[in-house]
């Protein structure tokens, strides 16, 4: 087995024979090492033309609020979260969480992603009367509100189950869950950056649950903490199983697959090794593309591959939606988790979005969080002055 005939059975796949032309984790991991760049983005490419045949590619308005930095969980890449009791921690009042979501409403957003540490000062009353007082005052905003490992704290806290949990949020307005804090699901790296989180089942367990009853899902993918390729691989194929399952069982799974290279210049993580982990650890742009492509090529399951303009800048993401992915990424009017790691560019407008996406060649299309395409306005006539024609991608 080599990446010339791994990727020449590949050339069969149809989407009606999924199965029958699903990559092995041997396989992704031979491709992800020896396949050259370009030979993996064509097929990826290629694959995601059998997805997206007519040369859309998504984008969502929406806005990030980060509602609360105290968390007890100690993250060695997170430079975000301070502990209880420091001086300069915050929870923000439901009314500046109200401010931000009317920002929103006013640029013609359509959901919140809500994250924030596990606050084990905030009772399970607080995070319900939150949910229902968004809910009444922002009955159009759909509410995607705490990564599994604040369900898992809000459980502890209250003394109920994480699926307890969710129900209730789910019967105040809750629409779903974001896809934080899976990084990588593989015990042995999970254990050495972020020992507290617990173990990847904890994560699956609890987005298992979630997509049970009706809520909204996407799954998510730190890389660049000195795992193996077959790990990265390994990552993907705890989620593909989960996916397989989820639909069979429940007809939903996650919406989306997103992965990003860790940062590293302001934490903990970044320091370690003598300094040497900042400098060796990561991923660069190539290597991060050849991600993307072994993603789109690896999820026969997830058809919504997206690319990650806050880590990789607006020009990478475009080179990633030749390279497999399909969705832009989103507005998001604010981003502290990541940012607070080492990048800068927390928030892009809808016109940012739409010139990357009509300059990669592609059909800018506005969704929700369910991928519901919306009436897409293009905001500005972007490529009257351009010196050469765009190639289309479709
Ligand atoms: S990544 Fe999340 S869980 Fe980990 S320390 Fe930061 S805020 Fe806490």
């Amino acid at each position: 087995m080599n990446w010339q005939s791994i990727l020449q059975r590949q050339q069969g796949w149809t989407i009606d024979k999924a199965n029958e032309f699903r990559l092995s984790i041997e396989e992704a991991t031979e491709l992800y090492s020896n396949a050259p760049l370009h030979e993996l983005t064509m097929a990826a490419d290629k694959r995601r033309k059998l997805f997206f045949p007519s040369g859309e590619v998504t984008y969502l308005v929406d806005r990030n609020v980060n509602y609360t930095n105290v968390c007890t969980i100690n993250c060695q890449f997170c430079s975000f979260y301070r502990p209880p009791g420091h001086d300069e921690t915050y929870t923000q009042s439901f009314e500046e969480i109200s401010n931000r979501v009317s920002e929103l409403e006013k640029i013609g957003g359509s959901r919140i992603l809500m994250q924030g540490g596990v606050n084990p000062e905030l009772p399970f009353s607080w995070y319900l009367d939150l949910i229902s007082h968004l809910t009444n005052n922002h009955p159009n905003i759909q509410l995607d509100c705490f990564s599994p490992i604040e369900i898992e704290g809000i459980a502890d806290v209250s003394g109920m189950s994480t699926f307890e949990v969710l129900k209730q949020l789910k019967e105040v307005g809750l629409h779903g869950l974001p896809g934080g804090g899976a990084e990588m699901l593989v015990d042995e790296v999970r254990s050495d950056v972020s020992p507290k989180k617990g173990s990847p089942d904890n994560w699956l367990r609890v987005m298992e649950e979630a997509q049970s009853i009706g809520l909204t899902t996407s799954a998510t993918n730190v890389f660049g903490f000195g795992e193996s390729l077959n790990q990265r691989v390994e990552h993907m194929s705890r989620i593909r199983t989960l996916q397989d399952s989820s639909i069979e069982k429940y007809g939903r799974g996650f919406t989306s697959f997103i992965a990003w290279p860790v940062q590293l210049e302001t934490n903990s993580f970044g320091k370690r090794n003598r300094g040497q982990n900042k400098y060796v650890l990561g991923a660069g742009p190539t290597e991060y593309i050849r991600h993307v492509a072994i993603s789109r090529l690896f999820f026969d399951n997830i058809s919504s591959i997206q690319a990650s303009w806050p880590t990789m800048g607006l020009g990478i993401a475009q080179m990633a939606l030749l390279s497999g992915a399909n969705d832009a990424g989103s507005t998001m009017m604010e981003e502290n988790v990541v940012s607070a790691s080492g990048t800068s560019k927390i928030s892009a407008s809808e016109i940012e979005l739409q010139n990357t996406i009509i300059r990669a060649g592609f059909i800018p299309v506005k969704r929700d969080s369910d991928y519901n395409l919306l009436h897409t306005e293009i905001v500005e006539k972007i490529t009257k002055d351009l010196a050469a024609p765009i190639p289309s991608q479709h």
